[in-house]
């Protein structure tokens, strides 16, 4: 199941895809061949997603998390595994699983678990 948290580049709530999932719409290799035909063909993106490229990945994730996208590159960074634990502080996921403060709040954390660390 996509778990939703906040995502950092569209400041909203996000359903965020586990690899399972994200390996079943598999976003990189579209995006590879959205960028392969951009350039043989010079048109926008808009032009290419017109002419249905991403559809398949954006349909892949509407129906795993329900959720309507209509930018395929913004799939790109709805992973799970590009987020660190949930901030029992504020709320929000950290931005890295590397992170060492709260992006949001600025709380501390440590790479050892001090209890702060969301265990899930
Ligand atoms: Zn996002
Ligand atoms: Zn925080």
């Amino acid at each position: 199941m996509p778990r939703t948290i906040f995502c950092w580049r569209c400041n909203m709530d996000i359903p965020m895809l586990t690899e399972e999932e994200w390996s079943l719409v598999k976003p990189e290799g579209i995006i590879e061949e959205i960028k392969l035909y951009r350039e043989t063909t010079g048109c926008s993106l808009a032009e290419a997603s017109l002419k249905g490229w991403g559809s398949k990945a954006l349909a892949a994730y509407e129906r795993i998390t329900g959720v309507k996208e209509t930018n395929p590159n913004a799939l790109l960074h709805h992973r799970l595994s590009l987020y660190g634990p949930t901030c029992q502080n504020c709320g929000k996921p950290l931005r890295t699983p590397k992170a060492e403060h709260c992006a949001a709040c600025g709380a501390k954390w440590n790479a050892y678990g001090d209890g702060l660390r969301d265990q899930e």
